[in-house]
């Protein structure tokens, strides 16, 4: 999995969103039904020629209020020229060339990252003509495109693609577990890297693979051979834009792609917010695996009950992906840091499973048997058999022979049995239904 980021930077109605929805549409339906997960509006995987990268739209993040909005733009083109790979600039042919439009231009023509220019609504050949005056940019070509019909989309995206440059970026076979710490700023991140590795860290060396923006470091503690995943985030402490939550989550895509489990950080004084889900989202939809530690517990008054009802909110808010280890801990007091080491680990196992085809056919066989697809239009739907597929993360394949009339519920429902009978804890799973 490539972790390139394209970041979608511009004011406010160019059509930002709708060119992002539709980068990621295809895609992006395709993870929803299959993992039940909520689409949030500003984070997305797109595919172009077989080419994989995320889209941020920086768009979804702005206050909306009129006397922030500059301030807030420039600070968020600001920090996409800092995180990004490249940056896409939108502009509209409809109101021509703006103020703001030229404020963020003078920003990007100094940044030294890869820009390119999107003139939206070009809907007709005539706006052709309307959108030369975005040259005056100085920005270099610009990109005619309508994110309505997708006219010119297809060109852009090659430009996109030839960007990157995605030389020498197959995903490396990981043979040890690549672990990371992600979370909001403040849930105690750094504390608890330090806690778990103590200040005598068992540095046995760098990895190769470690760039300017992420550093992985091997350890050897507690037993388990592993790789922290650190961005460079993690050790700016103090940086201005730590409160802004799109750089949180620019930060955030960049290490859980790299990584293989995520130990996701909630504070315990706060719950499980939005934002928390936010990035457990981000997690699910890399199919990595994740353990929830719920962080700062020695400050918590405890009833008898507290874990229990904390643990059923937060299961409440990752809903339907709720087979996932919730552990409480305490960077502070070192409270079971240890242990949510010894999950992670054990979840990373859990993402090798690999099910023998027999045992795998003997169980779902069985729980297809005892309730069946319910028939569409009087057509009876027959599950054959199933297997799974020789991919990184789990996923499995039933055979039917009407496939396209399996619904979610049941695809639910064959996820729910995989997960009775076999430990995926803290992994999502993929299942999909083909023809036979
Ligand atoms: P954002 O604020 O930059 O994310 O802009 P939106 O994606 O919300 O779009 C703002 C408005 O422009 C919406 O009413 C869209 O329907 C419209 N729009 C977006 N793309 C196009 C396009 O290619 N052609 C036309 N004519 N309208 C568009
Ligand atoms: P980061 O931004 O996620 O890396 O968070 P930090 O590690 O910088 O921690 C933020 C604040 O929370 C600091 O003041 C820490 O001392 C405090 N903190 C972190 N973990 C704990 C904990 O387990 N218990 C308590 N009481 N405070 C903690």
């Amino acid at each position: 999995m490539s972790n390139k980021i394209l970041a979608i930077v511009g004011r406010p109605n160019v059509g930002k969103s709708t060119f992002f929805n539709r980068l990621t549409e295809s895609r992006e339906a395709i993870v929803d039904e299959m993992s039940g997960v909520t689409r949030d509006r500003n984070y997305g995987k797109a595919e172009w020629n077989g080419k994989v990268f995320s889209v941020i739209d920086t768009g979804g993040y702005v206050v909306n209020s009129d006397d922030v909005f500059e301030a807030e733009i420039n600070k968020q083109v600001h920090l996409a020229i800092d995180e990004a790979d490249v940056i896409l600039f939108v502009v509209d042919v409809e109101s021509g060339i703006t103020d703001l439009d030229d404020a963020i231009a003078a920003i990007l023509r100094k940044s030294r990252k890869k820009i390119i220019v999107a003139v939206n609504k070009v809907d007709n050949n005539q706006r052709i003509l309307d959108a030369q005056e975005f040259y005056g940019f100085g920005l270099g070509e610009i990109f005619c495109i309508s994110s309505m019909t997708g006219s010119g989309t297809g060109d852009l995206l090659d430009q996109v693609i030839e960007a990157f440059d995605f030389s020498g970026e197959e995903e490396e076979e990981h043979e040890l577990p690549y672990l990371s710490v992600v979370g909001r700023p403040n849930v105690g991140k750094s504390s608890f890297i330090n806690t778990l590795l103590g200040e005598d860290r068992y540095i046995v060396t760098d990895v190769a693979g470690t760039t300017r923006d992420s550093i992985h470091t091997r350890f050897n503690k507690f037993g388990h051979d592993f790789v922290i995943v650190d961005t460079a985030g993690l050790r700016k402490k103090g940086k201005v834009h730590d409160d802004i939550e799109f750089y949180s989550v620019l930060r955030s895509v960049r290490t859980i792609e790299k990584s293989d489990v995520c130990m996701l950080l909630v504070d315990a004084t706060r719950g499980m917010q939005a934002q928390d889900v936010n990035v457990f989202n981000l997690i699910v939809r890399n199919k990595k695996g994740v353990v929830i530690l719920v962080n700062k517990w020695d400050i918590i008054e405890k009833d008898g009950y507290s874990t229990r009802k904390v643990e059923e909110q937060i299961r409440e808010r990752i809903a339907p992906f709720t087979d996932v280890p919730i552990l409480f801990v305490s960077a502070k007091t070192k409270q079971r840091v240890h242990k949510a080491l010894d999950f992670a680990i054990q979840v990373y196992k859990n993402r090798k499973n690999r099910i023998k085809t027999s045992k795998l056919n003997e169980v779902l066989l069985e729980a297809v048997e005892n309730y069946p697809p319910p028939s569409v239009k009087g057509k009876f739907i027959k599950i054959k058999y199933v297997t799974q597929l020789p991919s990184q993360t789990p996923s499995f394949a039933l055979f039917a022979n009407l496939p396209q009339y399996i619904k979610e519920p049941y695809r639910r429902y064959i996820e729910n049995q995989i997960r009775a009978n076999f430990d995926f804890k803290g992994v999502p799973i993929q299942v999909y239904f083909r023809q036979k």
